[in-house]
């Protein structure tokens, strides 16, 4: 039996399909055993039923085969944010797939051979989008809760610049998390590519503030919600005139007298922190020491609620200078954030609520940074950077509720909106 593949079925005519790949992704090769933080651990690995047949009774190497006969377990992998996959991989007593060799390579792969990996493992962290309907594409991205996909991102100014390649859909093997069809009736759907292109567009049309970047993004997808329903005939013409007054200097110049409030911003890291103390699963756990040198930069003290916010505003007031020599950084870690989310995806929740929930995650991240950076001292380093990065982006996937809780904040603030999002931002 040949491992199961997820290569699109064609119906025997061949196609071409147009891939947009960012530049980090057209540069990221997998660190393998040299990795500072591999991917075969803490998570459990969710794979299908055709996988756990492959992988049970079709390995012929006798060491391999004895492996899997014990790891490979029927049913959902069951963590503490969700169950998935039909089997699962059972991590051994360290955290770690059992079927990685003492030094940190994958048996199946160096013995049996890519083709052999399941699904998850062949694709982590590549994600994408397969648009479907009259100009079907596929939008390619990565996640920075891998280290050297969070390096890559911030470590280069060009990182997020896009190149468009054409390839046969029979040499593209496609485990698309998000299928748009670009038929549906949602603006969304019939919009995809172009609303991600907008999104682009205004963050770069404001790349020297992301704060407001992210505030233009948030007066867009507010004014998608309520075109949803109206005419569509001038839809396309409609979200140009829209982008244009958002990216202009008059838009960036009202931006300006909004009010900006720390303590919002430092509500929600509240949250955020309460929510990661309370029955931390094993990823959230192993990283809880990354996040405690950030908030002790922050000056971060639950019982002391006044002098935490003061020493919050006083390192988030350094940050700048710190930052002085990524200026692009926090540009970058933005649109990475919105094109791997899979923004603005029809069949997830609705679109104002995802916009909503990227701008918290942007939020607590800029804030562990500006923590770290304190923590630091001096200009931010590279490194210290990407550990904070990743180890967040790793935290935020697996942290149950908390965008629920943050939201609930804003809204008891009156602050689900595009405003609220910019005093939540700039804060
Ligand atoms: S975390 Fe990234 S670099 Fe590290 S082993 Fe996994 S895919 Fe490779």
């Amino acid at each position: 039996m040949a491992p199961p593949t997820n290569a699109r079925k064609d119906d025997g005519e061949r196609r071409v399909l147009a891939v947009k790949r960012p530049k980090y992704l057209r540069d990221f090769s997998c660190a393998g055993s040299k990795c500072i933080d591999t991917c075969c651990k803490d998570w459990h690995i969710s794979i299908s039923v055709e996988e756990v047949a492959y992988l049970r009774y079709e390995i012929e190497d006798p060491e391999l085969k004895e492996i899997l006969a014990s790891a490979i377990k029927d049913g959902p992998a069951r963590t503490q944010s969700s169950e998935t996959g039909l089997g699962y991989i059972e991590l051994d007593a360290a955290g770690k797939c059992p079927v990685l060799d003492s030094c940190g390579l994958c048996r199946l792969q160096v013995r049996v051979g890519e083709e052999a990996l399941p699904q998850i493992c062949r694709t982590y962290p590549r994600r994408q989008v397969l648009v479907t309907g009259p100009n079907p594409e596929i939008l390619q991205h990565a996640s920075m809760s891998c280290p050297e996909v969070a390096r890559l991102v911030i470590s280069d100014p060009a990182a997020l610049d896009l190149k468009q390649v054409t390839v046969d859909t029979e040499a593209v093997r496609l485990p698309s998390t998000v299928v748009v069809d670009g038929r549906r009736s949602t603006v969304a759907a019939r919009y995809f590519s172009e609303i991600r292109t907008s999104v682009r567009q205004l963050l770069e049309a404001h790349a020297a503030d992301p704060s407001l970047g992210l505030f233009a993004v948030a007066m867009f997808a507010q004014a998608l919600s309520r075109h949803e329903g109206q005419s569509s005939a001038q839809d396309a013409a409609w979200i140009a005139e829209r982008v244009s007054v958002y990216a202009s200097r008059e838009f960036a110049g009202g931006f300006s007298g909004l009010r900006s409030d720390p303590s919002i911003a430092f509500s929600i890291l509240q949250a955020f922190v309460r929510l990661r103390l309370r029955n931390p699963d094993r990823v959230v756990r192993t990283y809880v020491d990354h996040l405690n040198e950030s908030f002790r930069g922050l000056g971060f003290d639950p019982e002391d609620e006044a002098a935490s916010l003061a020493g919050y505003v006083r390192a988030r007031d350094e940050f700048p200078a710190r930052m002085r020599q990524r200026p692009w950084m926090m540009r970058n870690i933005a649109l990475a954030m919105f094109e791997s989310s899979g923004f603005p995806a029809f069949d997830g929740p609705e679109l104002w609520s995802q916009l909503v929930g990227l701008c918290i995650r942007y939020t607590v991240l800029r804030m562990v940074l500006i923590g770290t950076a304190a923590r630091q001292g001096g200009p931010l380093d590279p490194k210290t950077a990407v550990q904070a990065v990743y180890a967040y982006s790793r935290v935020i996937d697996h942290l149950t509720g908390f965008l629920e809780a943050a939201k609930k904040i804003l809204e008891e603030k009156g602050l689900a909106t595009p405003a609220g999002m910019a005093v939540m931002i700039r804060g």
